[in-house]
């Protein structure tokens, strides 16, 4: 069964020159699967401020069609509502139209968190500074975010990002359907209406998945692990078998009603547009 759905595609801006080449040829094989738009993530306190900027506004004006839509993330902590104001008249003036608005996280023990503390907050200060101007996209968490005092919190945190302004999310990944519709089911029971789109998590190489989803509260279900684990250096069998879950885990979304599907490509195109070739097949 062929699927159609919204795509969009997640970069992190490179350290290097070289780093520049690999997105630009990883962006020109994932244009073709035709994107709404491409996003660049940001360093929380601003650590990646000038290369978010020089990714964004590159893929702004790539392409033989005159450029792709790019979306910035944008995070509050750590900083001042002067340097986001700034930042956001950057965007405003060049003409960008989306934004992931982000709360972030500072390393462990480092210092100021900023003026505004939550993710809500800073969609609020958005829509003062700005109006309509942008579409702003928010996180969501199905499994819940590591710091949350609750679900219940968790959800209702979700909501009040909502409330503030939100017109969309994209979801942590994660791996467990079930996570995801409950989630769903939850905010509509809650009245929230606005698409939340999973976040899909191509696997390259099962130790690095590990150690990121252990950082961000991502779940690896003990069936998977266990496969994953008994693969060893085998990369071929762990690519394999990555993209059979992760293509069956979106099938279930969008059968399920996912709005869409936006791809953590890790700046790289092979996984992604497989997975995304499958789905569409
Ligand atoms: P929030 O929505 O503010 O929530 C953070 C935590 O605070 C949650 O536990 C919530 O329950 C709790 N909370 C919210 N409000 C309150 C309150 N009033 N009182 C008490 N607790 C509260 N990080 C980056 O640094 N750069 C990126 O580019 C980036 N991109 C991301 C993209 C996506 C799609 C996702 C899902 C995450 C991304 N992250 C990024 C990670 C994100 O910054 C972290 O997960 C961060 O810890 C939380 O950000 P948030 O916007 O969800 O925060």
């Amino acid at each position: 069964m062929s699927l159609d759905f919204e795509l969009s595609i997640e970069f992190f801006p490179p350290q290097t020159a070289e780093g520049m080449d690999k997105l630009r040829a990883a962006r020109d094989k994932l244009a073709v699967l035709n994107p709404t738009f491409f996003s660049v993530t940001y360093g929380a306190g601003g650590s990646t401020q000038e290369r978010t900027f020089e990714a964004v506004f590159d893929t702004q004006t790539a392409g033989i069609a005159g450029g792709y839509e790019a979306a910035p993330h944008l995070s509050c902590v750590g900083s001042s509502r002067d340097s986001i104001r700034a930042i956001l008249q950057r965007y405003q003036e060049r003409g960008i139209r989306r934004i992931v608005a982000l709360r972030g996280d500072l390393p462990s023990g480092t210092g100021d968190p900023g003026e505004l503390r939550y993710a809500n907050e800073l969609v609020a200060f958005i829509r003062a500074e700005t109006g309509d101007h942008f579409h702003i996209e928010v996180a969501a968490y199905p499994e819940w975010h590591p710091q949350a005092r609750s679900p219940r919190e968790d959800l209702l945190a979700f909501k009040r990002k909502v409330d503030a302004g939100a017109d969309s999310a994209i979801t942590q990944y994660f791996f467990n359907a079930d996570a995801y519709e409950h989630f769903t089911d939850e905010c509509q029971a809650l009245g929230i209406t606005t698409p939340i789109v999973p976040g899909i998590m191509p696997i390259a190489s099962f130790s690095k998945l590990a150690r990121f989803s252990d950082a961000c509260g991502a779940e690896i279900p003990r069936w998977m692990r266990k496969k994953f684990e008994g693969f060893g250096d085998d990369t071929d069998s762990v690519k394999a078998f990555g993209l059979d879950v992760v293509t069956e885990l979106c099938e279930r979304l969008l059968k399920a009603g996912a709005p869409g599907l936006h791809f953590y490509s890790m700046n790289q195109a092979e996984l992604t547009a497989e997975i995304v070739r499958r789905l569409r097949a």
